[in-house]
């Protein structure tokens, strides 16, 4: 199975001629999930070769408009793609009143497609989607306004691989093949038991992303995100600027490395940077001296899980 993040967009409130506000696209095997829908997300993914009829999900954080400015415009164009079947949007409930209102600038019931809105739930870390290979968890925030992260984590495969050479040296029959693969031991004509674990072949690990933006740091957050593989968190601003990211409720590089350090994460990707930033290289160097397997976001970086 393969999980891959391609950053659409890594700014903050101002959008720059080198950044572009919050998206991202993740691929779990061929499905897509757009996370966060800044101004000009459309474009991005024509530029990047993202396929929109691939795209049946978006996960909008919070409606502060660098992480949703671009859902009029992307609605609309998938509409004059001819997009058909459904689009779920997981995201803020006021969300839906803003795109059906008969003030809002999209006309909802012409668009071809049908929109699906799943409100996400305001107290706790919730399971906001799932198929059988994924499940998505929202979890809240600390920000300006109400706003949450997403986990995204791979389910274990249901059926296990079984060893080739056991097929021929226990002579198995489709049905025990079957059942093997379910996880059960096998059973031989002379009683003796053969452990499921001898016949099959060790489940590759499972592997999880968390989107963290935007938000000041969180000791629920942190808790939320123990051990994910990739976490990409907000670091609009450096250390020496704390108290302006305390006062508009953001994180310092700092800071984004003492959750991932304290969340026992793999890598650590820094995003959402200040417009300030034209070189984001400042915020790698402080957050590496507190985990160092951290890296800095750009518009168009690809990364597998
Ligand atoms: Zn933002
Ligand atoms: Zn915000």
């Amino acid at each position: 199975m393969s999980l891959s993040v391609k950053i659409l967009g890594c700014g903050s409130a101002l959008p720059t001629t080198v950044r572009n506000a919050s998206a991202q696209i993740l691929k779990h095997n061929q499905k897509l999930f757009l996370i966060d829908c800044g101004e000009y997300t459309q474009v991005l993914m024509r530029k990047y070769g993202i396929r929109f009829s691939a795209l049946k999900h978006i996960f909008i954080s919070h409606l502060h408009g660098d992480h949703f400015y671009g859902i009029f415009g992307l609605l609309s164009s998938l509409s004059l793609m001819g997009n058909t079947g459904e689009l779920h949007i997981h995201c803020p409930e006021k969300l839906k009143y803003i795109l059906e209102s008969e003030n809002s600038p999209l006309d909802t019931t012409v668009l071809g497609y049908q929109l699906c809105f799943d409100a996400l739930k305001p107290s706790e870390v919730n399971l906001a989607y799932e198929d059988q290979k994924i499940e998505v968890y929202s979890v809240p925030l600390k920000h300006r306004i109400q706003t949450w992260g997403f986990i995204f984590k791979e389910k274990p495969a249901e059926l296990k691989n079984i060893r080739k050479e056991c097929i021929e040296k226990y002579s198995l029959s489709i049905s025990e093949i079957v059942r093997i693969k379910e996880g059960c031991d096998l059973r031989l004509e002379d009683g003796t038991i053969i452990e499921n674990s001898e016949l099959t072949l060790e489940m590759p690990p499972t592997k999880s992303y968390a989107y963290i933006s935007d938000t000041m740091p969180s000791q629920s957050v942190c808790k939320a995100v123990e051990g994910v593989d990739v976490l990409y968190h907000e670091a609009t601003y450096e250390a020496a600027l704390a108290e302006r990211a305390s006062q508009t409720f953001h994180s310092t590089s700092l800071q984004a490395a003492e959750i991932a350090k304290n969340a026992n994460v793999g890598k650590l990707v820094l995003g959402h940077f200040s417009s300030r930033y034209t070189d984001t290289q400042i915020l790698e160097n402080e957050a590496k001296t507190i985990f160092p397997n951290t890296i800095c976001a750009y518009d168009g970086l690809e990364f597998e899980i």
